[in-house]
């Protein structure tokens, strides 16, 4: 069996075209009214944000790197303050940590669901501590409420990495719900186009509960300034382009319905691949449910690279989110660690391959992916 349409890990032209009529009348809009720069859209697209993630503040910004540096700056942390974050995951969280001269705690993941450890987060504190960003990595969060018992504990700050995960409902052991990124101080995402809710360019959005906060984020993305002209802090130029409002828009009614695609791709791989002897499949957790920005396997005596060359060869491509833990990373070394600090994430590093996900994979593509790979393996 061949494959029908070239297979990508994300296909972004197949989403677009189901939706075109109104990305194209809502930009030639933006165009035509030359809103270039905080134009209808970006107030709109706060509001329904806000709505959708049942929190008070949405404030839209750049991108999910930007979001996370204007969190930290609101947060009044000072050089050589430590802030935990997991060895396993985007260069972003802890590059941000660095850059405002913050010490980056790492601390390792689950070997299941790949999510921030809570026993190695509660041994990683220090009276330096100042917060804790989790981060809700591949589409499921990680264990909320007990970090909230931690930083409740300690009077740390929570800022959520929810790049990954937005969208995704957390449920507490008392049967509340809420959606990822509102239940610390601060929830940070990315619109980058390949995220669950992407737009097409940069863009980024951080969210809280807190008015002060909101107040204090929205003045530093938008120069420190409080009233035109008049700068209180030190800020960033940090926003959100009308015409990623207009797309975001369009896309944010339909991000359940890519979630439910995501899970009927995730779930036929399951399928095909669960006890499968030299296969781990993505663990789902109880605390989650799960809108699979990235399907990661475990590999157990593979040759990866062979594997990815061969499933390369035969139209199906497939990623390695991460291949080079954050402290084996060059910019991030440090004397505080050495290789096999992080076994878990030295662990995962060498053995995880993500495939195509996304909202358009058809049942054809997916047998097609899953025959191959389950072949190649034999
Ligand atoms: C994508 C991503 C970011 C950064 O988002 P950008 O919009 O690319 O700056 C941060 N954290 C995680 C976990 C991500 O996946």
């Amino acid at each position: 069996m061949i494959a029908q349409k070239k297979i990508q890990m994300v296909d972004l032209k197949g989403q677009y075209e189901k939706i075109k009529h109104e990305v194209d009348s809502g930009i030639q809009e933006v165009i035509n009214t030359t809103a270039f720069i905080n134009g209808p859209a970006v107030k709109t697209f706060q509001a329904n944000l806000e709505h959708y993630l049942n929190v008070k503040h949405v404030i839209p910004c750049a991108n999910g790197t930007d979001a996370l540096q204007i969190a930290m700056m609101a947060l009044d942390l000072k050089p050589g303050d430590e802030v935990i974050t997991a060895s396993f995951t985007y260069v972003a969280t802890a590059e941000v940590i660095g850059l405002l001269g913050l010490t980056p705690v790492l601390v390792d993941v689950y070997p299941d669901t790949f999510d921030i450890d809570v026993e190695a987060i509660a041994k990683a504190i220090t009276p330096k501590t100042r917060a804790i960003v989790p981060v809700h990595l591949f589409g499921q969060c990680a264990n909320m409420e007990r970090i909230m018992e931690l930083a409740t504990k300690h009077h740390l700050h929570v800022i959520e990495d929810v790049a990954q995960a937005i969208g995704a409902d957390y449920t507490f052991t008392n049967g509340k719900t809420a959606k990822a990124g509102t239940i610390g101080t601060i929830g940070c995402t990315s619109f980058f186009p390949s995220k669950n809710l992407g737009c097409y360019g940069d863009g980024g959005a951080i969210y809280t509960n807190n008015d002060e906060l909101a107040q204090k984020l929205r003045m530093i993305a938008h120069h420190g300034q409080s009233v035109q002209y008049v700068h209180d802090v030190l800020g960033v130029n940090s926003r959100l382009d009308t015409i990623q409002a207009v797309v975001l828009n369009a896309k944010l009614k339909h991000l359940d319905a890519y979630a439910v695609a995501r899970n009927q791709a995730a779930s036929y791989y399951d399928k095909a691949f669960a006890n499968h002897p030299k296969l781990i499949i993505p663990t789902r957790v109880t605390h989650s449910n799960h809108v699979f920005h990235q399907y990661t396997l475990q590999l157990k005596n593979i040759d990866r690279g062979q594997l990815r060359e061969q499933l390369a060869e035969r139209g199906i491509p497939a990623m390695i989110y991460y291949p080079i833990p954050l402290h084996e990373q060059k910019a991030y070394q440090s004397e505080r660690y050495k290789n096999g600090d992080f076994p878990v994430t030295e662990k995962l590093c060498a053995c995880v391959l993500s495939l195509p996900m996304h909202t358009e994979l058809d049942e054809d593509t997916l047998q097609y992916i899953t025959t191959t790979l389950l072949e190649l393996i034999k």
